[in-house]
């Protein structure tokens, strides 16, 4: 099965292919740019679904009648921010949509928030888009905490700041593999797997 994903993030479209890859499913997970690239879209539903929705239509628009669509809409909710940036994780320190910019940002707004109230959690709408209007929507979270400084390489956007659940050290530092198995967009994904194989 093809998905077409409507994302021009090549961090999402990277890890989404190695989830598919990896857990043996015969998905193909295919660039917007197959399709002439992904249409501008104005993310400003105020909810991860709606996002999705609107993200994974736009590319529907441009595809043939028999084809699926995926849109990826995610975020980090942050305790102390209630529940913010959110669904405006893409844009925290601005329009132009920078993840260092974002990042730094966030160390900034949470530098005097004490251990213990720096509650996080990741959080990951997987949305299909099929013929006639079908569609199914997968979600995943992974909680965690902010430490006070980024660290690690690995990954995109917070990942140097947020340490998951049972775990000392960034996803930055945990790596592609350790993040695979624990994401928010890796559980959103095994749900969507479920579906797939349901399919066959
Ligand atoms: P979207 O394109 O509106 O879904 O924006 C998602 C934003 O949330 C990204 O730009 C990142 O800032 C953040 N984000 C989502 N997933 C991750 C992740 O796995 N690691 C780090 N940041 C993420």
């Amino acid at each position: 099965m093809k998905l077409y994903l409507a994302s021009g993030n090549a961090h999402k479209a990277a890890e989404l292919q190695g989830l598919a890859t990896a857990g043996g499913l015969n998905v193909e997970i295919v660039s917007a740019r197959a399709v002439g690239g992904m249409p501008e879209v104005v993310e400003d539903t105020g909810t991860f679904v709606g996002n999705a929705r609107k993200k994974a239509l736009a590319l529907r628009a441009k595809l043939p009648a028999d084809a699926w669509a995926l849109a990826d809409d995610s975020g980090l909710c942050v305790d102390a921010l209630g529940g913010g940036p959110g669904v405006e994780s893409a844009y925290f320190a601005g329009p132009q949509g920078d993840g260092a910019a974002n990042l730094a940002k966030l160390v900034g707004v949470m530098r005097e928030v004490p251990e213990g109230r720096r509650g996080a959690k990741f959080v990951c709408v997987l949305l299909v888009c099929g013929p006639g209007g079908e569609e199914k929507i997968f979600e995943g979270e992974s909680a965690g905490r902010l430490a006070h400084e980024p660290k690690g390489g690995a990954g995109f956007g917070y990942d140097p700041l947020f340490v998951p659940e049972g775990h000392e050290h960034s996803f930055a530092q945990l790596g592609d593999a350790v993040k695979a198995g624990i994401s928010h967009r890796a559980r959103a994904w095994a749900r969507l797997a479920e579906w797939v194989r349901g399919r066959a």
